[in-house]
């Protein structure tokens, strides 16, 4: 999503909760913006770190590869991360990184020269008390351990808080690789107590990390996965996909497209496909006014980043449609790399039921305070979410900088 539809949003909110002139300004201005050209095998590449708010804690946020990556998006994206934290209630603040590359397109030694080069670009402004990078699209946790070894040589300490979503043998967490969509699926549990669903249909966009993990922990707990998809298209079955040999095909061929038993549809036709709930799972921006109309489901559960256009918002709110949005329905990730953080910092590691005890926690306890914001309120879930998470950010902020602010 465009940085501006983000502050335009914000401008949106300011009508509901009136922030100062500083204030709003404070929430549209990132701290830091970073930006470097790497070169690897002769080629540049954009890279960009940018440090939207620190006033909870040290800035923390994923680092992304893709051809659209620009600093506009990254700086969304930043801002994203500065409200999830404050919304899960873990003492971070918000930062993303990213680089304008197809990663597809690179041999693995480039890939690596990559990841190194991007902290070799920002490792000063890095680090566990100051901006703790993570996985994001098409970055995984070999391309962690390739930056934590690159940071380490750099700065002679051995420092594994300084980056989350690590292997486990390098002090990764247990369940972080599953944490996005698991947290997606408590929100949705503790969604359930509240808003009635008739069936258990669902269509999920993207199958990747979150996707393909929200596919199988959703379908083991007895829902139907009717449509799936990734960027080469994607299959329907009314009668229920088998996720197991589905993930299977993905993983032997690289797509979802080649499971024989269903049928097969573009990516626009998917998003419209009839289900119960429909959950985003790849790339922002994909519910537009174009085919907002079109779409076919009571509940969007936003696991992608920014799934809904800003100007399809308000017409799902008018249609009764709930949108469980990004900033509480992914923050999985971001809890689990907390509690990665935490336990580098104790050199002591949790079991995976630890782990998911804790992350159950915090995310049905952040679904109720964003549904006690909500509750009988003429905004949507989004709108709630967003004033739950800002007030907190402000309250920092103030004091910090009382003077200022108040
Ligand atoms: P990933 O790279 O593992 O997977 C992305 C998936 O999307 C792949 O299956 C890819 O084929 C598919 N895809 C790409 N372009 C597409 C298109 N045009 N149409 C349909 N599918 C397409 O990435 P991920 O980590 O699963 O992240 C997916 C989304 O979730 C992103 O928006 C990301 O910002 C968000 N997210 C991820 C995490 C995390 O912990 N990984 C945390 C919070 C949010």
């Amino acid at each position: 999503m465009a940085f501006k539809e983000v502050q335009a949003f914000l401008q949106k909110i300011n009508s509901y909760i009136q922030l100062s002139p500083k204030e709003l300004q404070l929430l549209q201005t990132p701290n830091q913006v970073l930006r470097q050209t790497l070169t690897v095998g002769g080629k540049k590449y954009l890279a960009y770190r940018v440090q939207f708010n620190n006033a909870r804690g040290p800035y923390k946020g994923g680092i992304r590869f893709h051809a659209d990556v620009s600093l506009d998006e990254v700086k969304s994206l930043s801002f994203w991360m500065s409200l999830k934290t404050a919304i899960v209630d873990v003492p971070f603040g918000g930062a993303k990184g990213g680089i304008t590359v197809d990663p597809k397109g690179l041999a693995v030694k480039e890939l690596q020269q990559l990841s190194r080069g991007y902290v070799r670009a920002f490792y000063k402004s890095l680090g566990s008390k100051r901006d703790i990078p993570a996985p994001d699209v098409n970055t995984n946790p070999q391309i962690m351990a390739w930056m934590l070894d690159e940071y380490e040589k750099l700065t002679g300490v051995r420092a594994p808080g300084m980056i989350t979503g690590k292997p486990l043998e390098l002090g990764g967490s247990r369940l972080r690789d599953i944490a996005t969509a698991l947290g997606g699926v408590y929100i949705f549990d503790e969604a359930l107590q509240k808003i009635q669903i008739g069936a258990k249909t669902v269509v999920i966009q993207g199958f990747g990390n979150v996707g393909m993990n929200v596919a199988q922990i959703l379908h083991a707990r007895g829902f139907k996965i009717v449509g799936v998809s990734d960027s080469n298209g994607g299959i329907v079955n009314h009668n229920g996909l088998d996720i197991a040999k589905v993930v299977q095909i993905k993983k032997e061929t690289g797509s979802v497209v080649k499971y024989l038993h269903a049928q097969r549809v573009t990516n626009e036709k998917l998003l419209t496909t009839h289900c119960s709930i429909l959950i985003p799972s790849a790339l922002g921006g994909v519910i537009t006014t174009e085919n907002m109309k079109l779409l076919n489901t009571s509940v969007i559960l936003e696991l992608a980043n920014g799934p809904v256009a800003a100007e399809a918002d308000d017409f799902l709110f008018e249609q009764k449609i709930v949108v469980i949005p990004d900033v509480l329905a992914n923050a999985g990730g971001v809890t689990v790399s907390y509690f990665e953080w935490v336990q580098n910092n104790q050199g002591f590691y949790w079991t995976d039921e630890e782990v998911a005890q804790r992350l159950e926690e915090k995310m049905k306890s952040a679904f109720r305070a964003v549904y006690n914001q909500w509750q009988a309120k003429p905004y949507s879930l989004r709108t709630a979410a967003y004033i739950y998470g800002i007030s907190k950010i402000l309250g920092a902020e103030r004091l910090r900088r009382s003077e200022e602010h108040t």
